[in-house]
């Protein structure tokens, strides 16, 4: 079992950006010092940690000082390169293990993973050619997606094909795209909703899951998240108990979070498993006893698990682009800080760019109905025009 690492010792951590900054809150909070690695200069982390390092991963001198500022390290970002993951975890614990992270930053790897544990995924295949893309098609049909085997968030590097004249579409996106690009076609779900479910495994044995948490997207982006999900008792408890078995299946020591789709018929589908904290659970900041980023410190530091109880019902909103100015003019801060129960989380990113994560709002109330008409009210004031912007476009 990892030994116990005691408050005032150095936490690293491999990604500087909004879940990094987020961590850093809570380990500082809990006594920790924290070392952030970003090559991101202007990463929000940089800010707030204790030390930072901003060269590129393949920088072998501060792979060397890093190291040794730090007594366990965690990430933010599935897609820190696996290699130093694999010499850090040789010379630190390192959660969640570069095993797993081999598996998961990779969208064919882990949905073949997935589906050879028997975990329902949708249906998928390989395709790095138009051919394959074509084969594909007959057996998944249209509409279809793509998406880059690696990397990618937010939407980013997927391609919508909705029937076959779309196809010559792939060709020019193949063109512009270094030889050896894997690509992952899946069958579209069309779901009734999706959910995501949070997972926590220790060293020390220990696994707790948080209530399920319904999202909704807007262009492949996370709109909004609400809990607990209006689905039945028994829904829920079917997608906590897959969500385990996913991160068991793993061996997975840390935080998870397990998207899923569920589709008309009931079943429930895994989307993708995120080896961090996630978006969808900021609002465990807000309404629960122990937060995602509290316990990725605990999980971090082989301290014990914090028990996971819902305080409140509660509804995030994201502020993408330049939405975040409709908080931060004098009007803006005024309304939403005097709404019951919004909590205002700001990132500190200094360039907006359209769709970017600015910031969320966590919107808590006894009866969820209550929140969703305060989330919905707080969406209707995101869409008038804001007064001028402080950032660089
Ligand atoms: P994020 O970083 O926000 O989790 P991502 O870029 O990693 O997103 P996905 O989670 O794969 O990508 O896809 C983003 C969204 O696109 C999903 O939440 C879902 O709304 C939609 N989507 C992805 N795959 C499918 C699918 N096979 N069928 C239907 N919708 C899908
Ligand atoms: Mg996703």
């Amino acid at each position: 079992m990892q030994p116990m690492l005691e408050p005032g010792s150095t936490i690293g951590i491999l990604g500087g950006g909004q879940l990094g900054a987020m961590f850093t809150g809570a380990a500082r909070r809990m006594g920790y010092r924290v070392a952030v690695w970003d090559p991101d200069p202007d990463a929000p982390t940089h800010r707030v940690a204790d030390q930072s390092f901003s060269t590129p991963f393949a920088n072998s001198d501060t792979r060397e000082r890093f190291v040794d500022v730090v007594q366990a390290i965690t990430l933010e970002w599935e897609n820190i390169p696996a290699e130093l993951c694999e010499w850090l975890e040789q010379r630190r614990p390192l959660r969640p293990a570069s095993a797993v992270l081999r598996i998961l930053q990779d969208r064919l790897t882990q949905k073949q993973f997935l589906s050879s544990c028997s975990l329902p995924v949708p249906d998928f295949a390989e395709v790095q050619s138009v051919d394959q893309l074509l084969q594909a098609t007959r057996r998944l049909g249209f509409p279809l997606i793509c998406k880059t085997a690696r990397s990618g968030y937010d939407g980013k590097g997927q391609w919508l094909f909705r029937q076959p004249s779309d196809i010559s579409q792939f060709e020019r996106i193949l063109n512009t795209q270094a030889s050896g690009v894997r690509w992952i076609a899946e069958q579209f779900v069309a779901f009734v909703r999706e959910l995501s479910v949070l997972v926590v495994r220790s060293g020390r044995g220990e696994t707790y899951v948080y209530p399920v948490v319904e999202n909704r997207h807007e262009q492949g982006i996370l709109r909004e998240s609400r809990v607990p999900a209006s689905v039945s008792p028994s829904d829920a408890e079917a997608a906590c108990e897959l969500s385990l078995r996913a991160v068991a299946a793993l061996h997975g020591i840390g935080i998870f979070c397990v998207e899923l789709f569920q589709t008309q018929d009931g079943r429930l589908l895994i989307n993708e498993i995120a080896p961090r904290p996630h978006n969808s659970g900021h609002y465990t900041l807000d309404a629960c006893t122990v937060s995602q980023f509290e316990q990725q410190v605990r999980v971090t530091c082989g301290l014990p698990l914090g028990e996971v109880r819902l305080l409140s019902p509660a509804v995030m909103v994201n502020l993408l682009g330049d939405e975040v100015t409709a908080v931060m003019s004098a009007d803006g801060c005024l309304e939403t800080f005097s709404t019951p129960g919004a909590s205002v989380h700001l990132y500190g990113k200094r360039v907006i760019r359209p769709g970017r994560k600015m910031g969320h709002v966590t919107f808590t109330a006894p009866e969820v109905e209550t929140a969703v008409v305060s989330a919905e009210q707080f969406m209707l004031r995101l869409q008038r025009p804001h007064s001028t912007s402080p950032f660089q476009q």
